[in-house]
């Protein structure tokens, strides 16, 4: 290639990205029917949207990082998702993997953006694929971040602390509007006690407690919950053709009916297992955005799975 033709494909390319950026910048229909009096908060995945919106109703509108069907380990923001993010007065953590990489420089974008951690105040608990791990491992201080359960906000008391923080860090936003949201939460809170009763009544006397899930999303619900979780995934990866097999062994074991997918991650391995022991397959969604209504169904779900 000419050093010529080389510069004329660079300038090309170089437009082309100019083009690409402008475009971004365009507002698109939905911003424009936003309303313009309205808070703009920024969440990383929508079962946090729906703590924010139970409280602050119409009054706010809400941007979601994570989008429906994406995996959450493994999002990255995408270049159009700044600009709701620039105009953004609050963005709500949860303690996802790309928060410790983008975060810093949501800030450099945004100086003024308020960042508050949904999740401030739950006892983080150890990944339940944990228990696979070796002990004579040298463990860091990054490995121990890791071994903790990310999901955190699936369970009703983990729930009842992301309500409380998403109240205080609005009503400092908007004191004008405390009182509206002090009763929205007090709603919300009377739900999630409710929640909590259907839910403890639904997995009571139940012949079993240990479910098995191909991700380990439900450590938090299983604990509330006085029941196990058995996760197929082995520190976030695939199982070993070793480790699926020993996990067949202990799903017999454990007399496993039912084995537990989600909606963003392959199901080879599960029904791989499932085949193996005459199990069902099932889903359970953890980022579902009805927050409240979808704890309910996997509750269903899990008793289902777990009664005589
Ligand atoms: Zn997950």
């Amino acid at each position: 290639m000419t050093n010529l033709n080389y510069k004329k494909i660079i300038g090309i390319f170089i437009l082309f990205l100019i083009a690409v950026i402008v475009s971004a910048c365009q507002p698109s229909n939905t911003e424009l029917s936003t309303n313009e009096e309205n808070f703009q908060v920024t969440v990383s995945i929508l079962p946090q949207a729906y703590f924010v919106e139970r409280i602050a109703g119409d009054l706010v509108d809400v941007n979601v990082m994570v989008g429906p069907g994406e995996e959450a380990h493994t999002y990255e923001p995408k270049p159009e998702q700044m600009k709701s993010l620039s105009q953004s007065q609050i963005l709500f953590t949860i303690g996802l993997e790309y928060e410790n990489v983008w975060v810093p420089r949501f800030e450099d974008i945004n100086p003024s953006l308020e960042i508050i951690d949904s999740a401030e105040g739950i006892q983080r608990i150890p990944l339940s694929s944990d228990h696979a791990r070796k002990d004579d491992e040298d463990h860091d201080e990054e490995d121990l971040e890791e071994g903790l359960d990310p999901h955190m906000w699936l369970s009703p008391d983990n729930g009842r602390i992301i309500a409380e923080n998403t109240l205080n860090a609005l009503s400092e936003l908007a004191p004008q509007h405390a009182e509206e949201f002090q009763e929205n939460f007090d709603n919300l809170v009377k739900d999630i006690e409710e929640l909590d009763t259907r839910i403890n009544a639904a997995l009571s006397d139940l012949a079993e407690q240990k479910f098995m899930v191909f991700h380990p999303a439900w450590g938090y619900f299983a604990k509330q919950y006085d029941l196990e979780e058995i996760a197929v995934q082995v520190g976030g990866q695939e199982p070993s053709a070793s480790e699926l097999a020993a996990l067949i062994k202990l799903a017999e074991e454990e007399n496993i009916r039912v084995i537990f997918v989600q909606p963003t991650f392959s199901t080879a391995n599960a029904e791989a297992i499932a085949r193996e022991i005459n199990a069902q397959v099932a889903v359970v969604d953890p980022l579902a955005e009805d927050w409240l209504a979808n704890l309910e169904a996997a509750a269903k779900a899990f008793a289902a799975a777990l009664e005589d």
